[in-house]
This record gives structure tokens, C-alpha cells and sequence, in this order.
């Protein structure tokens, strides 16, 4: 790229420079051949007021040749005065543009070029008072030999412009690149990059792609980490309690026991997985998401019915209030929001404990509020739940199954639906979630 700008730089200047030397060149001549010109003609006023004509024709006096030759002829052509030639030897002279245009208009003008192109010679005549034509010549370079002349200057200027092109192209491609070029090699220490006002917003914008990058890079690195290192607590149970069994110490009572054990962290296993697919197929967003209207309420009760069971194992009374209401989002991921949230509010609850679940119709969105008298969450958790893998009690959690996945999925499929989530909690009293869902496809 730098090589193409300083070659590009450096044609333009040399087109500019030749062609501003061409224009130059041909207007200097113009003004050099009308010079000529009326050099001749304040010659032959010279001539005319001092009676040199009638001088000449007197006394046959000749002016010495010079630099410019004089001739004079009748009106017919026929010349009788030359100061450089006899005027015998010379043909007649009618035929000549420059008399030819003297004897029309008083004066004439013409320019012949030599046939080498070296020379050329200007005539000027004018027509005498006695009706004589009075012709003078002079010889100059013509503007082949002039350019040529000039050409070793034109030559060295066009060198030193090409010169100063160069490094003046050189220079300004060098700080128009070299911004780029820093911030290529150095994403990740921009703010020391001094650039020039019209690259400042392609920084900017540069910086907060590499940000959020470095960001997701980092969130998935430890999400990779957590997820092993939950991973390998069950594991390491499964795999303790099977020792126990296969050095067939084990009582059958142990045995039973064992296997329970076993059990109980297969399914933990089992949930830490499906959490962590589901996770990450939220994340990618490479799957289609199909929108449809859903009737919230009756989502509400299949969900109900499904934990129905885990309730009374917990001592749990459940109870589903409110109007029918649709929601306009995703029936698994509303399905998942429900599911996800109910079972928090069984299982963090006390024993005998209640959980209300109210759905109301705002209008443009439809409240969703799930009450429970359960052991609430402290204030400074209260943020934190919905990150991966957060757990208040990690004891208790643990012991009821739980991943600290369940709210980081509520928290990604909300956003992706459009949803509002919000939490009201106090220690030892109870929770309460709130969700505005969408209503129609075009609310925000
Ligand atoms: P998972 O839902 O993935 O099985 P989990 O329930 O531990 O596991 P989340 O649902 O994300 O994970 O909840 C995170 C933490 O927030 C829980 O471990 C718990 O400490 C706290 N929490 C969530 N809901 C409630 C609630 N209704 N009452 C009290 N604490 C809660
Ligand atoms: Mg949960």
C-alpha cells in the first residue's frame, strides 16, 4: 500500500510538473513571437519617421545586414531594396502571405519555420505611403530549439520534485499508517496510540470489539474451569463410593447406601450437564428462537403439576392465582423461566412453607410474581445469584441438587424474550420474583 501511494504521489507530481511545464513553455512563446513581432514594428516606425525608405531610394544607401533584413518592393512584388541579397537575385515577393495580407489590411504577419525546426524566421510588412511594401525579417529559435534549451533545467527540476515527492509521500503515507500499524501490534495497550482526529473513531471502535473479546474469552475460560471443577466433585463421590463396594467390605446396608450416593451424584452430573448444553446453546444463539403467543397461566400449571411431587416431598403448599394472560416469546424458554424459578422457591423454602405463583395482565405486558416464605437471600447476594455457578449456601444447594446454573439461564433467556427480571428478598421471611414478559411482538 505505501509503495502503491508513493508511486501514485509521484506520477501525479510528474504529469503536474510536465504538464505545467508544456502550458508554461507554449505561453512564453506566445509572448516571445508577439515580442518579435512588435520589435518589428517599432522598427519599421523607426525606419518610416526618420525617411530612411526615402533615403534608401535616393542615394542607394544600404543598411548594414544585421539582424534584421530589410526589403522593399512595388506594390506588384517586384523588390528593389534587400541589405542582404542583391535585390536582382530576388524573385517576386507578391505571393508571400505576410505582403499578401499588408496589401489587404495595411500590415502583415507571418512566421515560417525552418525545415530542420531550429530556426524561425518572423516577417512583418506594412504598406508605404507611395503604396511600396516595406518587409522586415528576423530570424529566432523556434519552440523546439527553446524547449530544448530549457530541457536540463526541466530535467533537474523534475528530478528534485520527484525527489521532494518522494519523501514528502513517504512521510505522510509513514503517518497515516503507522496508527494501524501500532494498533495491530499493540490491541492491547491502545489508549498509548497517538492518532490523527479521522482514525480516532475506527480506534474506538477497534478497542471496544477487542474489550468485549477479551471479555467473552475470559468469562468462557472460567466457565470452563468451574464446569470441570464441578464436574470432578460427583465424580470423585461415584468413584469413592464404587471402591467401597468393590473391595466387598460393604455390608448390604452400606451397599444400599453407596448406590444411593451413587445415584444422587449421577443426577447431579446429569443437571450440571444439561445445564451447562443448555448454557452454551444460549450463548452461541445459533439456534432459531420461534416466537408464538402462549397462554402464560396455563404454562404455569403444567408446571405446577410437574412439581408437584418434589412440593410434597418438601412439605411445600402450592397455590397458582391470577387471569389468564397470554405472552408472546418461546414456549420451552417460558416453560424453562417457570420451571427454573418454582423450583428455587421449593427448595429454598422451610418446611410446611408456601409458594405463590399470581399472574397478572398489564396491559402491554404480563406480571408474572412468584412469592415463597423461604429462607430469603441476603442483600449483597441479591445481584450475584444470577451469575453462573453463584451459590448463597453452597452446602445447602449442593444438598438439594442445585448447579447455580438454574438463574444464569432465567437471567439469558429473559433478555433474549425481551423479559424484565426483578427480585424482592429478606433473609429468614422469603423471596419474591418478579417477570414482565412481552405481550406482542413489536413491545419493547
Ligand atoms: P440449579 O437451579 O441450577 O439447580 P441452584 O438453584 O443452586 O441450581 P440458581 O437457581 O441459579 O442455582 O440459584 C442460585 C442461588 O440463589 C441458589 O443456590 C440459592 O442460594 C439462591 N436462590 C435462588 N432462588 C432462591 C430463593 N427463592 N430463595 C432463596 N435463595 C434462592
Ligand atoms: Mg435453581
Amino acid at each position: 500500500m505505501k509503495k502503491k501511494i508513493d508511486f501514485q504521489l509521484m506520477a501525479i507530481s510528474s504529469v503536474a510538473i510536465f504538464a505545467t511545464m508544456i502550458l508554461i513553455s507554449s505561453v512564453f512563446y506566445e509572448l516571445y513571437q508577439s515580442q518579435i513581432i512588435d520589435d518589428l514594428r517599432s522598427y519599421s516606425n523607426l525606419l518610416v519617421e526618420s525617411s530612411m525608405v526615402e533615403h534608401m531610394q535616393g542615394s542607394g544607401y544600404t543598411v548594414p545586414a544585421d539582424r534584421v533584413r530589410i526589403t522593399i518592393m512595388n506594390a506588384d512584388g517586384t523588390v528593389w531594396y534587400d541589405n542582404e541579397a542583391s535585390s536582382q537575385s530576388l524573385d517576386n515577393h507578391k505571393s508571400r502571405p505576410e505582403v499578401q495580407e499588408a496589401l489587404e489590411n495595411g500590415e502583415g504577419i507571418a512566421v515560417r519555420h525552418s525545415s530542420t525546426m531550429q530556426k524561425s524566421t518572423f516577417y512583418y510588412a506594412r504598406i508605404l505611403e507611395n503604396g511600396d511594401i516595406l518587409r522586415l525579417a528576423r530570424e529566432a529559435g523556434s519552440i523546439w530549439s527553446i524547449s530544448y534549451s530549457t530541457l536540463p533545467f526541466v530535467v533537474i527540476m523534475v528530478f528534485f520534485l520527484l525527489v521532494i515527492c518522494l519523501l514528502v509521500s513517504h512521510f505522510l503515507t509513514k503517518r497515516l499508517i503507522s496508527p494501524i500499524e501500532q494498533l495491530a501490534q499493540n490491541l492491547d495497550n491502545m489508549s498509548e496510540i497517538t492518532a490523527y482526529e479521522e482514525l480516532q473513531p475506527f480506534i474506538t471502535m477497534i478497542q471496544e470489539q477487542h474489550k468485549d473479546i477479551m471479555r467473552n474469552a475470559m468469562i468462557r475460560q472460567e466457565f470452563s474451569a468451574n464446569v470441570s471443577h464441578e464436574l470432578k466433585t460427583p465424580l470423585t463421590s461415584i468413584s469413592g463410593y464404587a471402591q467401597l463396594i468393590e473391595t466387598g467390605m460393604a455390608s448390604d446396608e452400606d451397599v444400599i447406601r453407596f448406590a444411593k450416593g451413587i445415584h444422587a451424584n449421577a443426577n447431579r452430573l446429569f443437571s450440571l450437564i444439561s445445564d451447562t448444553i443448555r448454557l452454551s446453546e444460549l450463548d452461541s444463539g445459533e439456534q432459531e428462537v420461534l416466537f408464538g403467543r402462549e397462554s402464560l397461566k396455563q404454562l404455569a400449571r403444567n408446571c405446577l403439576d410437574m412439581l408437584q411431587f418434589s412440593a410434597e416431598k418438601h412439605k411445600i403448599n402450592m397455590n397458582l392465582s391470577g387471569e389468564e394472560c397470554s405472552v408472546w416469546g418461546n414456549k420451552q424458554m417460558v416453560e424453562e423461566v417457570l420451571y427454573n424459578l418454582c423450583d428455587n422457591a421449593i427448595r429454598y423454602n422451610n418446611e410446611g412453607g408456601r409458594v405463590d405463583v399470581n399472574i397478572k395482565d398489564l396491559g402491554e405486558h404480563a406480571q408474572l410474581t412468584i412469592t415463597d416464605t423461604g429462607i430469603g437471600i441476603p442483600r449483597d447476594a441479591q445481584e450475584r445469584i444470577f451469575e453462573r455457578f453463584y451459590r448463597v449456601d453452597k452446602s445447602r444447594s449442593k444438598s438439594t441438587g442445585g448447579t447455580g446454573l438454574g438463574l444464569a439461564i432465567v437471567k439469558h433467556i429473559t433478555a433474549t424474550l425481551g423479559a424484565k427480571i426483578s427480585l424482592q428478598s429478606e433473609v429468614g421471611k422469603g423471596t419474591k420474583v418478579t417477570v414482565l414478559f412481552k405481550k406482542n411482538e413489536s413491545d419493547k
